[in-house]
Parts: structure tokens; sequence; C-alpha cells
């Protein structure tokens, strides 16, 4: 009969760790956080451009599914959000902002608004294709039914911005299920769900806790009845006769902790060191999965230049710097009131492969996303700050077959008694899904322990 676990060890204190040490430690378990870096949140982070506060990494969330919302109201901040201003957000091609025609994840439900918003240069052949019963990448899928422009102007830019990847590459099923879903024929899939979404009343598709998503890992560590120690690196997990036996810190000052269970939250590659001997094949296959580096390039611009909408998405064939352009004073109300009267803009640079780009130094990346900027909007006025944030490692590529090599992972990892793994590795990059992975963790942890009782 083994108890509750009343130790737990959470590795990586990112919005998937916080969330299951969130719902472990609600559970009545003694929880630990152990992150190595000086702060809580991964990819949730604030900073500071010109005086102005300002989201450096994620700064929206997806209302549209729940987990999001859930745990915001669980830590107590549901009162302290915001949606976007606005919504509209067009493509920079052939020379133009060119706003977005109703599209399901980039595929258009009507092929005349399509062709009247500028981003293609011909009205696509469209053809109705059997959904094949295995995988396939996104781009092929769409290519077929859809003709290849489709795939570079809009499906590109769109997967670009969620993953920093190419549709080339990414695995349909794991990144576009609802494309999957559209079936054979997508216009007419795609114009179907416009229907049925017409008949609904409108629900907001994006919230952020005002003053910013990177706000969000604090309030849960607040809410929280968790331990966190940060500067402490997991060099190593081993099981141990009753639970585990972690080893922290530098070579120099190593220091081992004992635990009953433990939930590795870090991104793959070092979640692949750790399980190395404790779950092989999960190691193995978390050691082929690839990331994406990103850089995002924030402007403080004199409020002369206020661009309407909430930004821009890029296809990649157009061959600039920048990937995309969030408006964030446009869009959010917190950051322009902490703007004081001046423009937020953040840019981003980087996709899959795309190394060479963020080895330039700042002042280089700064010339080049402003360049491209004033090319999308005109003219962006005098920028009064500028900051360079460097993501190494920042999203998993879904390849092509991505869900098997989850199953093995979790599998694997399933067959180890008191071991859970979460985070934007498996199964969803967007902040709903990753804490969805979190807080199922938890419950399988919990419940494992419980039918083991
Ligand atoms: C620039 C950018 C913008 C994004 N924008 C959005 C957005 O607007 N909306 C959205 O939904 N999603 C967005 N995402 C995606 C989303 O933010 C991430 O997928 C998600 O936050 C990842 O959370 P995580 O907990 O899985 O991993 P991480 O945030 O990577 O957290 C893992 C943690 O583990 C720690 N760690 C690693 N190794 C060890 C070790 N050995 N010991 C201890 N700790 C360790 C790391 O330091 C890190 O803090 C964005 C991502 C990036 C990079």
């Amino acid at each position: 009969m083994t108890p509750t676990p009343r130790t737990v060890a959470v590795i990586g204190g990112g919005i998937a760790g916080l969330a299951a040490a969130h719902d472990l430690a609600v559970a009545g378990c003694a929880v630990t956080v152990l992150e190595t870096t000086d702060r809580v949140g991964g990819k949730l982070r604030m900073g500071e451009v010109g005086g102005v506060s300002v989201d450096l990494g994620a700064e929206s969330i997806l209302a549209r599914r729940p987990e999001g919302l859930d745990l915001v109201r669980d830590v107590g901040l549901s009162a302290s959000t915001e949606n976007p201003r606005t919504l509209s957000a067009s493509i920079w091609t052939h020379g133009g902002l060119r706003t977005m025609p109703p599209s399901v994840m980039g595929v258009p439900a009507d092929l005349a608004a399509l062709v009247a918003s500028g981003i293609v240069s011909r009205s696509p052949a469209a053809r109705a294709v059997p959904v094949p019963d295995h995988d396939v990448s996104v781009a092929s899928f769409v290519e077929q039914r859809l003709g290849r422009e489709v795939v570079d102007r809009m499906i590109e830019p769109l997967l670009g911005g969620v993953y920093a990847g190419h549709a080339d590459r990414l695995s349909l099923r794991a990144t576009a299920p609802q494309v999957e879903a559209l079936g054979p024929d997508l216009v007419a899939g795609a114009a179907a769900t416009w229907a049925e979404r017409a008949d609904r009343p409108l629900s907001p598709v994006f919230f952020a806790p005002t003053g910013g998503v990177g706000t969000l890992p604090e309030a849960i560590v607040a809410a929280g009845r968790f331990d966190v120690r940060t500067g402490a690196t997991v060099r190593a997990v081993e099981r141990t006769v009753d639970g585990w036996r972690l080893t922290i810190g530098p070579t120099t000052a190593m220091e081992a902790l004992e635990v009953e269970a433990i939930v590795v939250a870090t991104p793959a590659p070092a979640a692949a060191r750790l399980l190395h001997d404790v779950a092989p094949r999960a190691a193995f296959a978390l050691a082929g999965i690839e990331y994406a580096s990103v850089g995002i390039v924030t402007f403080v611009l004199d409020g002369a230049f206020e661009p309407e909408g909430s930004g821009f998405l890029v296809p990649a064939v157009d061959g600039t710097a920048i990937k995309g352009a969030t408006f964030s004073s446009s869009k959010w109300q917190w950051s322009r009131d902490a703007a004081a009267g001046r423009t937020l803009v953040r840019t981003s640079i980087g996709r899959a492969g795309e190394t060479l780009l963020l080895q330039h130094d700042d002042t280089t990346l700064i010339d080049l996303a402003r360049a491209d900027l004033a090319a999308a909007t005109g003219s962006v006025g005098h920028v009064v700050d500028a900051l360079v944030h460097r993501w190494g490692g920042a999203l998993p590529q879904y390849d092509v077959g991505n869900l098997d090599v989850v199953d093995t992972i979790e599998r694997d990892v399933a067959s180890v008694e008191g071991l859970e793994i979460c985070g934007a590795a498996y199964r969803g990059v967007g902040i709903p899904a990753t804490i969805g992975t979190g807080r199922a963790a938890a419950a399988r942890l919990l419940a494992r322990e419980t039918m083991d009782a």
C-alpha cells in the first residue's frame, strides 16, 4: 500500500512545472520546485524596455481552451485579466499589410475573400482529396488540396508564429488537427466552421493577466503552498528503495535531495539527460525532439507611430528578417497604460533551422527588425529604446510522426513508479496545453498512488 506521496520534487519551474506543483500541493503533498535559473516562469517572463514593463516571452493566452482560464481562476487572478483591444491581424506580403481573410489555421473559408485580400496572386485551384490514414506534414496536406501559394502565404506564417517551424516538417496531427478535421474539401470545411461560429455568441479568443502573461508564474507561487528553489540545477535522478534521489547544484558543491516522486518539467533535451538511466526509451525519443530558437526585439517608439490592429505575420518565402510583429500597446490596455503615450511593438525573429540570423549582435538585430517594421508599416518614427531577448531552445518542433514519439515517451515513463513528465514537448506548445500537461501529470501521480494504496 503506497500512500499519497508526501514529498514530490518538480524539476523545472516553467508554467507546466508550476501548474503541476500547484495541484500536488493542493492535494496535500510537500512539493519543492527546483529551477535552474534565478527565477520561475521559463518562457513566461517580464522585462523592461525604456522604463516600460513588457512581456519578453509569451504575451497572450488562448481563451478557447479551459486550462489557462482555470489556472488563472484557481490562483485568484480572474478579476485582473483582460482581452485584446483588437484582434485584427495581417499578413505582410506583396508590399503591404493585408488583413487576414476568414480562415481556420490559415485555411481560407472563402476563396473570393482570400483573393481580395491580396495575400495570394490568384485563386487557388481547390481539389477534394481524401484524408490519409497516417500522419503527413501540414504543407503536403494543404498543398495537395489548395496549392503551394496557400501553404506559403497563409499556413506557413501562422505555423511560424506559433511553432517557429516550417509547414513542410510539422506534423498535421500534432500541430493542426483542426485542419485535418476539415475533411477532403478544405474550403468547404473551413466555411462550415465559420458558419457554425457565426451562430454562436462571440467569446474572446485570447486573454492575458493585466500587467502581462509574465506575471502569472509569481501569482501561482504566491497562491501555492509549495517551496521554490531557484539556482537549483538538477543534474541526475536515481531510484532508491522507496523513491528518488536527486543530485542538485554545481559540480563543486553538489547536494542530494530525497523525495518519493518526481515530475520532470524541463524542455526535452534536459529531460532526455535526466531520464537516460531510469527510462531509456523515453530518453532516446526525447533526445530526438528538435527545438527552434527565437529572438524577440521590443521597441519603445515615440507616440507619433500608432499602428492599427494587433500585429502581422510574414511568409518565410518573402525573406525578411522578422517573422512577425505584435503591436503590444494597440493590442493590450495594460501595455497601452504602461507605455504612457509611447508605442510598444515587439518583433520576432527566427524559425527552426535559421541559426545564422540569431548570431548577429543586438545592434544588427535591432537595425534589421526596425527596417522591416518600417517597410511593413511605412514609418516607425523615433526609436526611444529597443531590447533584444534571445530564447535559445525556445519551441519544440512537432515533426511528422510526433504523436507516436510522444506515445513512446509517455508509455515508458508510465512504467516507472513515482515518475511523471510534463511540458511543451508533449501535446501542445501553447500555454493552456502546457498547463494541461502539468495538471495531468499531477493528477496521474495522485491517481497512481491512490490506486496503489
Ligand atoms: C518567445 C516566445 C513567445 C511565446 N508566446 C506564446 C504566447 O503568446 N502564447 C502561448 O500560449 N504560448 C507562447 N509561447 C509558448 C509557451 O510560452 C511555452 O511553450 C511554455 O511556456 C513552455 O512551458 P514549459 O513549462 O513547458 O517550459 P519552460 O518555460 O521552458 O520551463 C522549463 C523550465 O525548466 C528549467 N530547467 C531546465 N533544465 C533544468 C534542470 N536540469 N534543473 C532545473 N530546472 C531546469 C528551465 O530553466 C525552465 O525554467 C511562446 C514561447 C516563446 C519562446
